[in-house]
């Protein structure tokens, strides 16, 4: 399958920096532009070698490229569309690497002309950090990368770009863009709203114990606290743009920490530990599926 002979990204922090690594990594030779709104931003994708070339318009950005990959903000992405749509060239593919895929899909497909095709995708990887500085090469190793194609797409330029993520290092599957979200909202979504609460209720906490949160954080509040800095551009456009499933999967939550709740009250402790005996099979899964290490506290700790 023939590479890529011109990569346009949009958006120039984590996840398209780190593709711009990644491509360099895999020895591809595309030419890589790049647009970023801010002149910090597109200084440092330049200083980092993340990009080629960077332009002040999105527009100027794609113009030529055979791939063009959003990588901004998922509630941005529509109006980003629309503005780069009548200077895509004949043929080209557009994609996007968008948390969300349902909406996302219905706000950037309207714009697209008929002669590109536009084929999404999310990469399963990411860090709390943000910006330009924060990509590297060897995020997407071993990640999974989910394309959601719909069934107007075409199957050439869908194994182009399953190619192109596989050369980044991701493994890569397609499905369908609901299901995706429903997926991502277990997953990831509602976890994160979970660790924005929770750090959210320890710091009014903090209030009356003064610095004892900070100082005696640990362990799984360490990793709350870390989850809960993530982005919040980033996070607020996630669930306004993927309410349904996040609200689905955030009730059957709140049913789940009733009962256990009531477990505790009454002392049933055969729930409880059921109920974490079930939990610990599914860690052990995502171990052995590789998609996380089996080292003490992630590895933080060296024995
Ligand atoms: P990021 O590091 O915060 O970078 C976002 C980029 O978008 C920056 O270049 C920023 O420009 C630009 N941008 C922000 N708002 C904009 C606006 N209103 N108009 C034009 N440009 C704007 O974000 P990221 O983590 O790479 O995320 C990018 C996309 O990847 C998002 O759709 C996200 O859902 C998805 N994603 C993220 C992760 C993750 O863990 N971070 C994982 C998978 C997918 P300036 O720098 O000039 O402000």
């Amino acid at each position: 399958m023939a590479e890529y002979k011109h990569v346009a990204l949009i958006g120039l922090g984590l996840i398209a920096g780190s593709i711009g690594l990644a491509m360099r990594r895999a020895g591809m030779t595309a030419r890589i532009s790049g647009y970023a709104r801010s002149a910090a931003t597109r200084a440092r994708a330049l200083e980092r070698g993340l990009v080629d070339e960077c332009f002040e318009s999105a527009a100027e950005a794609v113009v030529g490229a055979d791939l063009v990959i959003l990588c901004v903000p998922v509630g941005v992405m529509g109006a980003l569309a629309a503005e780069i749509a009548p200077h895509l060239a004949s043929g080209a593919t557009v994609s996007d690497v968008g948390s969300v895929k349902a909406e996302v899909m219905e706000a950037i497909a309207p714009h697209l002309p008929d002669n590109v095709h536009f084929v999404p995708a999310h990469p399963l990887a990411g860090t709390e950090h943000s910006g330009p500085d924060s990509g590297f090469a060897s995020l997407f190793d071993n990640r999974w990368c989910l394309m959601t194609p719909d069934e107007g797409s075409d199957p050439e330029a869908v194994q182009r770009l399953i190619d192109y993520w596989r050369a980044l290092g991701a493994r890569v599957d397609t499905m369908d863009a609901a299901h995706h979200d429903l997926v991502v909202a277990v997953t990831s979504h509602a976890p994160h709203l979970i660790a924005y609460t929770m750090v959210g209720v320890a710091d009014d906490l903090k209030r009356v114990t003064e610095s004892e949160v900070i100082n005696y954080s640990a362990g799984g509040f360490r990793d709350f606290t870390r989850i809960a800095s993530s982005d919040p551009t980033m996070w607020r456009d996630v669930f306004l743009h993927n309410k349904a499933a996040t609200l689905e999967i955030l009730g059957r939550f709140t049913e789940e920490l009733f009962a256990l709740q009531r477990a505790i009250r009454i002392g049933d402790g055969d729930m409880l530990h059921d109920y974490f005996t079930r939990t610990r099979a599914i860690r052990r899964g995502i171990i052995d599926a590789g998609q996380d290490s089996a080292a003490p506290d992630f590895g933080r700790v060296k024995p």
